[in-house]
């Protein structure tokens, strides 16, 4: 092993660095395998009415499955993905998959919205807009059916052509969503120029409630002012009873968190929402033969 020195090599004597990079080349080649290899799955967390316990959307989380890692988190590989660009693939590969489970849906009498997450590389990629238009058309889902998730960080990149775009979208009529709400840096000036549809109250304030005072005020400031901005709310990470009741006494929309049910494959939606649908017909029927 040599030492090498000087602009363009690598110091071998910092084992730790090399192992690092080394590891992260690796695991960015692996993952520009994966989609052919089927290793990427999109699965569905449901999205919840607070009051009712309706499913009334959900949202696509992107799952890689590698036969010697296991189950890699999305919190590992999004950023990756975010840094060599490969993340304009895997989003549009996750959006046409969920495009399609929203259809599915829609042809089975419950019009979901279904949420994707969109990073600010996606965004800005040309011609983003009409590819979101394409596809709505290809597939023939009503643009309502889609909501694309940004966080606060893409909001604040050049501000006047990340108007010009979210307005873009707006008109197209696909829903916007701020997904973690209140841990980014951004001004809520932009909640009154642009079509935001949802806030999502990020998991870090609604794991306080409902006993911790300040995680708590901070919860009923962001719906309080949903409510007079007239855009929905959405609490994240809801995983006990006493939380939901929390967000609903504060009159908090919708929720999604472990309470109703992780984000699962396609499939174990399908037998959820059948399980509802199947118990909705019956209060109906028996309405219906009440006296
Ligand atoms: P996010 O969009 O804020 O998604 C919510 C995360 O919270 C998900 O983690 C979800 O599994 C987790 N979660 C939901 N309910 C609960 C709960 O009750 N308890 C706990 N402990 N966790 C809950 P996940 O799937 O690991 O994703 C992490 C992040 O990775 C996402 O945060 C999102 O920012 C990013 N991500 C995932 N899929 C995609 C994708 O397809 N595209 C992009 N750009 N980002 C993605
Ligand atoms: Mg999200
Ligand atoms: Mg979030
Ligand atoms: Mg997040």
């Amino acid at each position: 092993r040599v030492k090498e020195r000087g602009r363009g090599s690598y110091d071998f004597y910092r084992p730790q660095m090399s192992v690092n990079l080394l590891s992260r080349i690796k695991m960015e080649h692996a993952m520009r395998l994966a989609l052919s290899l089927g290793q990427m799955q999109a699965h569905y967390q449901p999205q919840v009415d607070c009051a009712s316990g309706r499913i009334i959307g959900m949202e696509a989380l992107l799952r890689w499955n590698e036969p010697q890692l296991g189950a890699v988190s999305p919190a590992t590989f999004i950023p990756l993905a975010e840094d060599c660009g490969y993340i304009v693939t895997l989003g549009a590969w996750v959006m046409e998959q969920a495009v399609q489970e929203a259809v599915y849906w829609h042809s089975h009498g419950r019009p979901l919205t279904v949420s994707v997450n969109v990073s600010a590389l996606e965004l800005r990629q040309a011609g983003f807009v009409d590819r979101v238009a394409r596809l709505l058309a290809e597939y023939r889902l009503p643009p309502q059916g889609l909501e694309l998730e940004l966080t606060e960080s893409v909001l604040l990149q050049d501000a006047q052509d990340m108007a010009q775009l979210l307005t873009a979208l707006g008109r197209l009529g696909v829903r916007l969503s701020i997904d973690d709400f209140g841990t980014g840096y951004s001004s809520l000036a932009y909640l009154k120029k642009l079509p935001i549809h949802r806030l999502k109250i990020d998991k870090s304030f609604v794991d306080g409630l409902p006993d911790q005072e300040h995680d708590a005020a901070i919860v009923q400031a962001i719906i309080s002012m949903g409510r007079a901005l007239r855009i929905q709310v959405v609490a994240e990470g809801v995983e006990t009873q006493l939380q939901r009741q929390a967000l609903q006494d504060m009159g908090c929309d919708f929720y999604q968190g472990y309470l109703c049910a992780p984000a699962l494959p396609a499939p174990g939606l399908r037998v959820l929402l059948e399980e509802q649908n199947r118990d909705e017909e019956k209060e109906v029927s028996a309405s219906a033969t009440r006296p």
